[in-house]
C-alpha cells in the first residue's frame, strides 16, 4: 500500500480556514485537504495555526493568531477559560452554541441514524445562559499545606488552583464550596493524594434546589472517620441557614469514580427537595437529578407534549431516576411505570409519588434492559414509553423489547446524539418512524446538547 504523506510537519506554521468544528469544539481547518484540528479556532475564522502533532489522516494545531475573526468570536468571560476542562466554547457567541448545537444533531442523524429528513428544531436556549447548574462536585488538592479545590486543567487531573468562582454553577454553591473547604481547612483535614493514595478529603460536593434554595453538601473522603465531623458541622449550619443536610460518602478505591458505597447523613436531612413545574421532588445524595433545572422543565413539557398522554394511557419510564419524567407523566395518564438501576433513586421516586399525593406511579428497582423484557413476555402493554438513558445509550435487548410491545408513540431523551441516532435506526428497523427531534440547551458553554426525539408506529 503507498504511504499517503501528510503534507505538513510538525512545528510548521500555517494560514487556515477554519470549515467546521469537532464533536469536542475544536476548529477544523485544512492544508492541502490535510485537516487539522485546532482548539478555539471557530468556522469562517482566518487563523495562524502551529501544527503541534501529525497523524496519518489528521493533525492537531495551537491557534497562534486569529486574522480575520469570526463575527460570533467573542471574549471568553471567565479568566480560567483557557485552561479548565470544563466549558469548552465561552468564546462562540450564544446564538452560535445553539445554531452549532442543532447543526451537529442533524449531521449525526444524517450519517448515523440515515434519517436526513427528520426535522431537527432550532435549539431550546436559556435567556441567561450563566450561574445554571445546580450541582458542583470539585476534587480536594493541596497547596503549601492548604486545601484547595478547582477543577481539572484540561485532560488532566492538575487542580486549577483554589478556583473562586465558575460562573456556570449556581452562585450559592460557589460559596458553599469554599466555606466548607476553608472549614475543613481549619481543621486540619488533609486532602486525598491520586498518586500515593493517602490522605484523607478527595471531593467536595454541594447541591442546591433552584426553586427551594435549599443545600446539601456532601464530603467525600478515602478514609471511613471524616475527622472533627462536630465541628465542621457546627460551623457549616452556622454560615448559612439554607442547609439541609450534611453527607459523609466514602470511597476507599482508587478510581474516577466521585463517590464510594457507604453513605452518612451526619447532620439533617438525607434529602433536599426542590420543585420542577408543579411537582415536588426529594433528591438524595446518590440520585441523579438533572444539573439545570430552568432547561429541565423545558425538556419535561416536551415530553408531556410528544407522549400526547390520555387518561387511559399506560406509560414505561425507563431509566427514570427519582421519578422526575414519570411524575410529569403521571399527571397525564392512567398509570406510570417507572424502572431505575440506583435504589436510592427508587426510593426517593416512592417517596416523591407519595409527597404528591400521586397513586398511579409505580417504581421497581433493576436494569432496564432486564425488566423490560421481562414485563414484555407477561404481556404488560404500553401505550407510550419513555427512556432516558445515560451516554452510552440503551441496550440493544432494551431496544427489542420496545419493538415487541409495540407502544403507539416512544419518547427518547438523550445526552449523546450519536448514541440516540444508533439507537432510532434499530427502532426505525423494527417499524417506527422519528417524527422530530428537539434540542434542548442543557449545558450552556459547553459541547454537551440533550435532546428529545418523537418516535410513532403510524
Ligand atoms: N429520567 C431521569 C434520569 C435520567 S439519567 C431524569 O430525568 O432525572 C439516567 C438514569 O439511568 C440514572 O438515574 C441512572 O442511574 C440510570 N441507569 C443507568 N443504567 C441503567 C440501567 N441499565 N437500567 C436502568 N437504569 C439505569
Amino acid at each position: 500500500m503507498a504511504k499517503v504523506k501528510a503534507p505538513v510537519k510538525k512545528n510548521e506554521e500555517h494560514i487556515l480556514t477554519f470549515e467546521d468544528l469537532t464533536h469536542d469544539g475544536q476548529g477544523v481547518g485544512k492544508v492541502d485537504g490535510y485537516p487539522l484540528f485546532v482548539p478555539y479556532g471557530l468556522p469562517g475564522e482566518e487563523a495562524l495555526v502551529k501544527v503541534v502533532k501529525v497523524n496519518k489522516k489528521f493533525g492537531y494545531g495551537k491557534l497562534l493568531e486569529v486574522k480575520k475573526p469570526s463575527p460570533n468570536r467573542v471574549q471568553p468571560p471567565c479568566n480560567v477559560f483557557y485552561q479548565c476542562g470544563g466549558c469548552q466554547i465561552q468564546h462562540m457567541n450564544y446564538e452560535m452554541q445553539l445554531q452549532m448545537k442543532q447543526n451537529q444533531v442533524k449531521n449525526v442523524l444524517n450519517k448515523i441514524a440515515h434519517l436526513p429528513d427528520v426535522p431537527v428544531h432550532p435549539t431550546i436556549g436559556m435567556d441567561e445562559p450563566w450561574r445554571y447548574r445546580n450541582k458542583a462536585a470539585l476534587p480536594v488538592g493541596e497547596k503549601n499545606g492548604e486545601l484547595m479545590t478547582g477543577f481539572y486543567r484540561m485532560r488532566s487531573h492538575d487542580i486549577i488552583s483554589n478556583m473562586e468562582t465558575c460562573i456556570v454553577q449556581d452562585k450559592q454553591n460557589d460559596e458553599m464550596v469554599q466555606a466548607a473547604r476553608d472549614i475543613a481547612n481549619r481543621f486540619g483535614i488533609s486532602a486525598y493524594n491520586e498518586e500515593t493514595d493517602r490522605g484523607v478529603l478527595r471531593h467536595i460536593m454541594v447541591r442546591t434546589g433552584k426553586n427551594t434554595n435549599e443545600v446539601m453538601i456532601i464530603f467525600i473522603t478515602r478514609t471511613k472517620h471524616l475527622p472533627h465531623k462536630e465541628k465542621i458541622v457546627k460551623a457549616l449550619t452556622e454560615a448559612n441557614p439554607n442547609i439541609k443536610s450534611i453527607i459523609h460518602n466514602v470511597n476507599d478505591r482508587r478510581t474516577n469514580v466521585i463517590m464510594g458505597n457507604k453513605t452518612y447523613v451526619i447532620w439533617g436531612e438525607p434529602y433536599i427537595y426542590d420543585t420542577i413545574g408543579d411537582i415536588r421532588f426529594g433528591i438524595s445524595a446518590k440520585s441523579f437529578y438533572q444539573i439545570n433545572p430552568v432547561q429541565t422543565e423545558k425538556l419535561y413539557k416536551k415530553a408531556l407534549e410528544y407522549a400526547q398522554l390520555t387518561k387511559n394511557d399506560i406509560v414505561i419510564d425507563a431509566y427514570c431516576g427519582i421519578g422526575t419524567i414519570s411524575l410529569f407523566l403521571a399527571q397525564k395518564a392512567k398509570k406510570v411505570y417507572g424502572v431505575e438501576i440506583v435504589p436510592e433513586a427508587i426510593d426517593d421516586a416512592r417517596k416523591n409519588a407519595e409527597l404528591n399525593g400521586m397513586t398511579n406511579a409505580e417504581f421497581f428497582v433493576g436494569e432496564a434492559e432486564k425488566v423490560l423484557p421481562m414485563w414484555q413476555a407477561q404481556g404488560l402493554q404500553a401505550d407510550v414509553i419513555v427512556v432516558d438513558p445515560p451516554r452510552k445509550g440503551c441496550d440493544e435487548k432494551l431496544l427489542q423489547a420496545m419493538i415487541a410491545m409495540k407502544p403507539k408513540r416512544i419518547v427518547y431523551v438523550s445526552c449523546n446524539p450519536s448514541t440516540l441516532a444508533r439507537d432510532l435506526r434499530i427502532l426505525e428497523d423494527g417499524g417506527f418512524q422519528t417524527k422530530e427531534v428537539q434540542p434542548v440547551d442543557m449545558f450552556p458553554q459547553t459541547m454537551h446538547v440533550e435532546l428529545i426525539a418523537l418516535m410513532s408506529r403510524e
